[in-house]
């Protein structure tokens, strides 16, 4: 028997919230810790880095495979979304995952919720502009898993900041006791921020995507060598990302990284965030601009 036949037996799949939900109880009797990594399945080098560092931080490791329909605004690629639920099993298998729960939408959604989690101080801004809605779906989702699986610690990557934000703020409000980790963003060798929706990129688009990690690049590079002003900044950001004829800039800001309160002036807490349209794909990205 091959090393990748016994990890994978190792590694249990669920689909039931109910069998979840007994799982977690049965760990959390016998005294172990369980890390939940929330994910919507493709995955890449960033979401098994979150594996392993959920691995690191309890004894037990969950991960959700859900592609969510209620963060899913019309017109959104919901339909096209990528999915390889055998590749993501020897993958997460591989990455030392305990569980795989992969629920169906019937099981999550059984009858279209009536329910939702709102943070809109933090949500109605920067992606939620245009993806009205889509940070509630998130909240929504996250609070059900958070019920499901009751995790001691959940994981999630600074490639979605606001997301990261609007959780934070939902966990820490409705006191649900989950130490929420921030994950850094991993990155593809020439610096793109790796995303499952990285493969609807034409050859061209792909080359062009590089271009968020440039300005990021350039932002800091002035940062460092003493400029403060965030007018400028943008403006710099601006002209590495639309000399590109195949993208379309939504929006190029520097905030406050927790709170996402604009800046004018850079500081210890400024947080460059980027989001364009290439072709039909939309992406997004973000760094500390004084962090080392
Ligand atoms: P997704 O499957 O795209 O919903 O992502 C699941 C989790 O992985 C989220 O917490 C994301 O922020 C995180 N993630 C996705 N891409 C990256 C990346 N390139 N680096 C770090 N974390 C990531």
């Amino acid at each position: 028997m091959g090393t990748n036949a016994l990890i994978s037996i190792r590694m249990e799949i669920i689909t039931s919230s109910q069998q979840m939900h007994d799982w977690s109880g049965r760990q959390a009797a016998a005294g172990k810790t369980v890390a939940l990594v929330p994910t919507m399945g493709y995955f890449h080098a960033g979401h098994l880095s979150l594996m392993r560092r959920a691995g690191e931080l309890a004894d037990l490791v969950v991960v959700s495979l859900f592609v969510n329909p209620i963060q899913f605004g019309p017109g959104e690629d919901l339909a096209r979304y990528p999915r390889d639920l055998e590749r993501d099993r020897d993958l997460a298998g591989e990455s030392g995952v305990d569980v795989l729960f992969v629920p169906s939408v019937a099981e999550m959604y059984p009858v279209p919720p009536a329910t939702r989690i709102s943070v809109p101080v933090l949500a109605d801004r920067l992606c939620g502009r245009s993806r009205p809605g889509h940070f509630d779906g998130v909240c929504t989702v996250v609070g059900k898993l958070f019920n499901v699986v009751r995790p001691g610690t959940a994981i999630f990557g600074a490639k979605d900041f606001q997301q990261l934000a609007v959780i934070r703020r939902m966990s820490s409000d409705l006191n649900w006791g989950v130490e929420i980790v921030a994950h850094p963003i991993v990155r593809e060798s020439d610096g793109l921020a790796m995303s499952s929706r990285n493969s609807y990129l034409s050859e061209k688009d792909r080359a062009t995507a590089v271009c968020l990690h440039r300005s990021i690049c350039r932002a800091r590079e002035l940062v460092a060598a003493g400029e403060g002003e965030v007018a400028r900044l943008l403006s710099e950001v601006e002209k590495v990302i639309t000399i590109h004829d195949n993208v379309c800039l939504e929006y190029a800001v520097v905030v406050d990284a927790v709170d996402l309160e604009p800046q004018l002036r850079v500081g210890g807490d400024s947080l460059l965030a980027l989001a364009v349209r290439i072709g039909a794909t939309r992406l997004i990205d973000n760094a500390m601009l004084l962090e080392s």
